[in-house]
């Protein structure tokens, strides 16, 4: 047990600069999902605590949006530098409420430091004024944003929403995971820190059908950036409808991974299997459906066992872990349900299975599954399971392959394996997915993030981002 992280209490919001006494009052325990341990309760806002904070948002909106480019790109400087100064603090909380290791902790705490930095540059490249014909056509920040964000990548999914709000001149009330409150509270702290205007960044912990519902339906939020599930997102565009909110929706996948004959399978199928079981499966990117050719399908279950069994299971603080837990008992069960149905429809399980992995018999464990010989009507082939599961299909050719791949009601992301990479190309041309990884899952966080279909609306990163949070005016002048 790592000892680093205290039992702790969080019992404030932050609302208009300071860190103050919720209206709620029912508290959450905070878990730890490796040992199932308690180890903090959080106090949950509730609407009162919403409404505040947008009141406190929409005050200052009024001066923070007339702020000047280097005035907010010196604030995203030194939020920066204040997530970096916490690196350590954010890294153990990540351990401790949701099982990352220290790796993958150092890795997000990366992400959302950077997220500031790239923000601060879209905005200097952005053309707030632009001249089309006659008219001029300035880009003005749209107002009050409400983030609302998922468990499984928490600190990144802040960083990115407040950074490009900031950057835009609009001011955030955030709503993070009630699974994460101990990352978010750091952030809040760094945030503080950097000085902003009091309002500019509100942070209310609390619950979706009370603090999410208030700030999807409250008429003085302009846009709400959600990353979550595709039926919460659901309920929250209903409710935006009303008053004509915009939405940017980040949602799930069920993608594709499509190993090309052509392909080295000896380094196409372990990437196969990290890209599946990354952050323990629990990835809205996670290449979840993989299509092989026919022909090779005995080779490839081999390649999975090995490439499984080389994949350590454990505490996230003991080296070599690449899985750990899943985030609470629900969703430890959620994946042993799909498990259960992976064996009860008919797929061949070749390596993993029901429970838990032996000698991980408390916390929220389970096995990385592999199934072969999976159809696309199985359940395990169309709906996004959150956990270290895979599915193995099989093509005939290349146009059968893609057609499988488009199969979904998703359209998030898909990755393709092959040593011909005009090939490749021209197989990604066909996909409907919002981001391509061929041979290799590498980041371009500049670069538009987001889904097709069912996988969400809109776009985050760089000047994609930057312009879901503007409204263009345009201003046609004629002499008097
Ligand atoms: P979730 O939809 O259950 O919850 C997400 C957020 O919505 C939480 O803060 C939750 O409290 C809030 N919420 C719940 N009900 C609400 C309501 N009625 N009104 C307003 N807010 C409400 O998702 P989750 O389980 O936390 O996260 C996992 C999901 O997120 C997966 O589907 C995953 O694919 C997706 N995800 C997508 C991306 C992306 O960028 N596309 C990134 C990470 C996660």
């Amino acid at each position: 047990m790592n000892e680093n992280v205290k039992i702790k209490l969080i019992d404030k919001v932050y609302i208009n600069g300071e860190f103050v006494k919720p209206d709620g009052t029912e508290r959450m325990n905070i878990i730890n999902p490796s040992t199932e341990e308690i180890i903090g309760q959080v106090v949950l806002g509730n609407e009162v605590d919403a409404r505040n904070a947008i009141r406190a948002a929409k005050e200052a909106f009024k001066s923070y949006s007339k702020t000047s480019i280097t005035e907010r790109g010196k604030m995203l400087e030194r939020i920066h530098d204040a997530i970096l100064s916490r690196a350590t603090d954010l890294n153990h909380a990540c351990m401790e409420e949701y099982g990352a290791t220290s790796k993958a902790g150092d890795f997000r705490t990366g992400i959302s430091a950077d997220s500031f930095i790239l923000a601060k540059e879209a905005m200097e490249a952005f053309k707030f004024t632009k001249h089309i014909g006659k008219a001029k056509v300035v880009h003005e920040p749209l107002g009050v944003i409400a983030a609302i964000t998922p468990w499984n990548a928490n600190n990144s999914q802040i960083a990115i929403k407040v950074a490009t709000a900031l950057a835009a001149g609009c001011t955030i009330v955030v709503k993070a995971s009630e699974f994460s409150s101990l990352q978010t509270q750091i952030l809040a702290e760094c945030f503080h820190e950097a000085g902003l205007p009091a309002g500019v960044v509100n942070i209310v912990y609390g619950l979706g059908t009370t603090v999410g519902a208030e700030l999807s339906s409250n008429p003085d939020i302009a846009m709400i950036s959600f990353t979550g599930s595709v039926n919460t997102a659901k309920v929250i565009y209903h409710k935006a409808v009303d008053t004509m909110k915009r939405v940017v929706l980040e949602l799930g996948g069920k993608s594709a991974n499509i190993i090309l004959n052509d392909a080295d399978f000896t380094k196409a199928i372990p990437r196969a299997v990290t890209s599946c079981f990354g952050n323990h499966g629990q990835m809205c990117i996670a290449g979840s459906r993989l299509l092989v050719p026919e022909h090779r399908l005995d080779e490839v279950k081999e390649l999975i066992k090995q490439a499984v069994a080389n994949t350590k299971v454990g505490y996230p603080w003991e080296k070599g872990t690449f899985i750990g837990p899943l985030i609470n008992d629900n969703q430890y069960k959620r994946v042993q349900r799909y498990i259960k149905a992976g064996i009860e429809e008919g797929a061949d399980l070749i390596i993993g299975g029901e429970g838990h992995p032996k000698g991980l018999e408390k916390g929220y464990f389970v096995k990385p599954t592999v199934f072969a010989n999976v159809t696309k009507d199985m359940t395990i082939a169309k709906e996004e399971i959150f956990g270290p599961v895979l599915s193995i299909l099989t093509y005939k050719s290349e146009e059968e392959a893609v057609e499988m791949a488009n199969d979904t009601e998703y359209g998030l992301g898909a990755y393709i394996s092959s040593s011909n990479l005009e090939k490749a190309g021209q197989i990604a041309s066909q996909l409907v997915a919002g981001t391509i990884y061929i041979n290799d899952v590498t980041l371009e966080m500049s670069a538009p993030y987001g889904g097709f279909k069912q996988s969400g609306i809109g776009r985050e990163g760089g000047i994609y981002g930057l312009e879901e949070y503007l409204e263009p005016k345009t201003i046609l002048v004629s002499t008097p």
